[in-house]
């Protein structure tokens, strides 16, 4: 079988992907699993720069077929930050905690209309000759209070449009249905399917 080297180290995102792909001819490794495996600096301005970023160097040092995903929270009243700056919104080594009481704090007082949201996941599969990037987004709002403690990151913050549950009140397997992670999953499985 074709060996497929996902980006990261992340044991959690290496399950969450695997088992989107388990329908595909493809032995998924991650970058445990090789000698050399890079440590991609995620420097790019965009979301789709590091994804790229880190599928090539992903590629470069294995010559395996490569995917990798970049995550951002976009807010529209904040000009679509912390964006490409998720992880580190509240400094470089800030925690979730952190980076939600700067997100809540930077909402104070700010009305319904203008929580405005999204998710933006974007994956980028790299290969010989071959580079793709597929994208899922979930627009949602973002909560004056969190509420939940299901799941990591903003998760307590974000309620997905259409849903009275935040992100972090819902079950693992409920969010993996209509996340923004599992909608760029998606559309990389249709890239793959066609290679
Ligand atoms: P990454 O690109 O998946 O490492 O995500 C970057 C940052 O975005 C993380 O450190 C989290 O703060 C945030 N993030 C990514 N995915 C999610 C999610 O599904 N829920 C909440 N926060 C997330």
């Amino acid at each position: 079988m074709t060996q497929l080297l996902l980006a990261t180290n992340n044991r959690h995102k290496v399950e969450e992907i695997r088992h989107f792909l388990a329908s595909l001819p493809y032995t998924v490794l991650s970058l445990a699993d090789i000698p050399n495996g890079p440590i991609t600096i995620e420097d790019e301005p965009t979301l789709e720069g590091n994804a790229l970023k880190k599928g090539r160097e992903a590629y470069n040092a294995s010559g395996m077929l490569s995917l990798a995903d970049d995550t951002g929270l976009e807010v529209f009243y904040l000009t679509m930050k912390p964006g490409v700056l998720s992880a580190r919104y509240a400094g470089e080594m800030a925690t979730y905690q952190d980076n939600c009481d700067k997100l809540r704090l930077s909402m104070m007082g700010v009305p319904p209309r203008r929580r405005k949201a999204q998710f933006r996941t974007v994956i980028a599969i790299v290969g010989k000759g071959f580079e793709r990037t597929v994208e899922g987004r979930v627009e949602g709002i973002i909560l004056e209070e969190p509420r939940g403690n299901q799941g990591f990151g903003y998760d307590p913050l974000f309620v997905p449009a259409g849903f009275s549950k935040s992100y972090a009140e819902m079950s693992t397997e409920e969010k993996n249905q209509l996340s923004h992670r599992a909608l760029a999953l998606t559309h990389a499985v249709k890239v793959l399917k066609q290679l």
